[in-house]
């Protein structure tokens, strides 16, 4: 996998430290395979022992912009992107539009994203602003989607966003619990219009409970990572919440082990 100037620079800000660019004649660096040097540079690897990258399972080829088996159901089917905020800013077809300070419909791209990046619930601070990962974990979030190409806001030179952020359930249950799967339920009516609308090509879950949701599976994080599941037809890659990872730093590498593992499950497609 190659890195450009921009990679390495947000990998270097994720905490990742590449090689130099060797000279003429020599590997270049960026032909180094970037989850086996974070692992040899991170401090909680041995130092001289360079972990192997996770390796890619067999997947189903995904198909761009895949039809999506979750169909929205009559409530939200046909509502056009702004009129779907509209309506989840005033859902009231669960508990959770109790307490709630905002619901948290999203962020990103406009129309069709390639990554749609499901996150746990909103915590606090998101539920105040009513948008998905505010502050330094949505900054972590998009220095690691710069890193691999992706982009939840719009380019310095007008590139349109990739991507779009939105959390598994719109409304912050109280006191931050998980959410029930009734409200589970409720609340995917939402996302599967988002999908209807956005048609992306892979799914990115951060975070345990997102994870869970998606993949049916109630397995601890680490057993759901390291390989593509499947949800709605769309391929699933799990990873670590930003949020976790600024306190867990050492986990890092892991995410970037993921995020590789997504790239190449849309370029094996
Ligand atoms: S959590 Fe979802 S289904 Fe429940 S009230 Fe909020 S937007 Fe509606």
């Amino acid at each position: 996998m190659g890195w450009d100037e921009r990679q390495r620079a947000m990998l270097a800000e994720m905490g990742f430290r590449l090689p130099a660019v060797r000279a003429a004649g020599s590997v270049a660096a960026e032909e180094v395979d970037a989850p086996a040097e974070v692992a040899a540079e991170h401090p909680v690897a041995p130092p001289a022992v360079a972990r192997a990258p996770v390796a890619m399972p067999p997947l189903t080829a995904p198909v761009a912009a895949p039809a999506p088996r979750i169909a929205a159901p009559a409530g939200f089917a046909g509502l056009d992107a702004p009129a779907l905020r509209d309506a989840v800013a005033g859902c009231r077809a669960c508990g959770l539009c109790e307490q709630r300070r905002n619901a948290v419909y999203g962020n990103g791209a406009l129309q069709q994203a390639d990554w749609l990046i499901v996150t746990d619930p909103p915590d606090d601070a998101d539920d105040a602003a009513g948008d998905a990962l505010t502050g330094d974990a949505g900054r972590l979030l998009d220095r690691m989607l710069l890193a691999a190409g992706q982009s939840r806001v719009a380019g310095k030179n007008g590139e349109a966003p990739t991507a779009f952020v939105t959390p598994i359930i719109k409304c912050r249950p109280p006191r931050g619990r998980a959410p029930q799967p009734a409200e589970l339920d409720a609340c995917e009516a939402v996302l599967a219009r988002q999908v209807e609308l956005l048609r992306p090509r892979l799914v990115l879950a951060l975070g345990l409970q997102a994870a869970r949701r998606l993949t049916g599976l109630a397995e601890p994080l680490g057993k759901l990572r390291g390989h593509a599941h499947s949800w709605g037809g769309l391929p699933v890659v799990v990873t670590y919440h930003p949020a976790y990872l600024l306190r867990s730093p050492a986990d890092k590498a892991g995410a970037w082990d993921d995020l590789c593992l997504a790239r190449r499950t849309l370029t094996s497609s």
